[in-house]
């Protein structure tokens, strides 16, 4: 077992920032009132509250006031389709991509269980959503669609703009989990044409548990928490005041920093084509579509992902699989499957996603390291 641990896993969390913990602390032990109490503690509180609330609006070119605080990603998409299901009871069809997120995905399957109908929109090889399709989709009744704009297991990002001109061209709404885009690339409400958006705090250098949602002025939304005023009665419960300080400085830094993705993409694109020259068999998912500067999915030929997964962890190095183990098989994952990958080298699905503290050596380490782990795994697996 290596003490050394290479961190390549970043969308599924981030370390948060020191400039982020920093800000958080004094929420714990200090200014711990409750931003909602009339008292001055209270209040110095919500004012943090209300810069960090600027901060997150400043990142993706928001109003302040078109954002709502929620508990992470999985809340604001939930919200994102319940909320303007609630507001919007006469509309009975909802559109998502067969990529989304579960945030999504299950999100759908619950409203249809609850009478909606939900059409789930196919990708190509690449990943990316077929417009068409989606033009065809759309109906008078249509309640919104739901695409997101970076995948998470492959980083493909969809042209939204695009999207949102079908969309709004059909007379309906459109929200996108940009959850893993956030912080990667420069996010704009106005130019992406997105009625609704989600985003994650724990995804960029932010503490976990905390996210918002952003409600275009105007877009039919209704609270789907119940249970106090606050944000302006669109999200009843007292507010992780220290968790959504901790968003605000995370999006904050994100701006200071987006300038930094092109030497992330670089080291990526190096990483790859190192990974790809050295390991026969070796696919790279959504190589043909623009991707996130940090996310890498690979798929290695007749290799079980777990086992591989094991063997790097065991070396200190943190990657994951979007393939999920049902009942002691590989299955491979709903957006590889999605993309029409032959299931023989979907099984081998790895995901490495790097951050602004991977450094060259952390990439070295794993083009060292997966030759031989690869080999091994495929002896056993054929
Ligand atoms: N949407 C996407 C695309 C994600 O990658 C994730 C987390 O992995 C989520 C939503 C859920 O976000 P959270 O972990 O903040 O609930």
């Amino acid at each position: 077992m290596s003490e050394r641990i290479t961190y390549l896993d970043n969308n599924a969390t981030t370390r948060v920032a020191d400039e982020v913990v920093a800000e958080m602390l004094s929420c714990f032990t200090e200014a711990y009132g409750n931003p909602s109490s009339v008292h001055r503690f209270g209040a110095q509180v919500a004012a943090r509250v209300e810069q960090a609330r600027a901060q997150v609006a400043a990142l993706i070119g928001a109003r302040e006031s078109e954002i709502i605080f929620t508990s992470g990603g999985t809340e604001a998409d939930n919200a994102a389709l319940r909320g303007v299901a609630a507001a919007r009871p006469s509309k009975r069809h909802l559109v998502v991509s067969a990529i989304e997120h579960p945030a999504v995905l299950e999100t759908a399957d619950q409203l249809e269980r609850e009478g909606l109908t939900v059409t789930r929109l196919g990708v190509d090889g690449s990943g990316l959503v077929d417009l068409e399709a989606l033009a065809a989709a759309l109906r008078s009744d249509t309640l919104l669609v739901s695409i997101m704009l970076a995948n998470n297991e492959t980083g493909v990002i969809q042209p939204l703009r695009e999207i949102a001109d079908i969309v709004h061209r059909a007379g309906t709404l459109l929200h996108t989990d940009a959850v893993q885009a956030v912080g990667k690339l420069p996010v704009s409400v106005g130019e992406l044409g997105a009625d609704l958006l989600s985003l994650s705090s724990h995804k960029l250098h932010g503490p976990k548990g905390a996210g918002a949602l952003y409600v275009r002025g105007g877009v039919p939304f209704r609270s789907i928490m119940f249970g106090g005023p606050q944000e302006r009665g669109r999200r009843g419960g007292t507010l992780n005041a220290p968790g959504i300080i901790g968003l605000g400085a995370a999006c904050a830094l994100a701006g200071r920093q987006l300038s930094e993705v092109d030497a992330m993409a670089r080291l990526r694109d190096e990483m790859e084509q190192a990974i790809v020259r050295r390991i026969s068999g070796a696919h790279v998912m959504g190589a043909g579509a623009p991707r996130l500067a940090n996310t890498s999915c690979i798929c290695f030929a007749g290799v079980e992902a777990e086992a591989a997964l094991v063997l790097l962890s065991e070396a200190g190095v943190c990657a994951s699989s979007g393939a999920a183990c049902h009942s002691g098989s590989l299955e491979p994952s709903h957006v590889i499957r999605a993309m029409g990958i032959d299931p023989a080298i979907a099984q081998g699905q790895l995901r490495f996603s790097l951050s602004r503290y991977n450094t060259r050596a952390d990439v070295d380490r794993l083009i060292e390291l997966l030759p031989d782990i690869i080999a091994k795994v495929a002896a056993v697996s054929a």
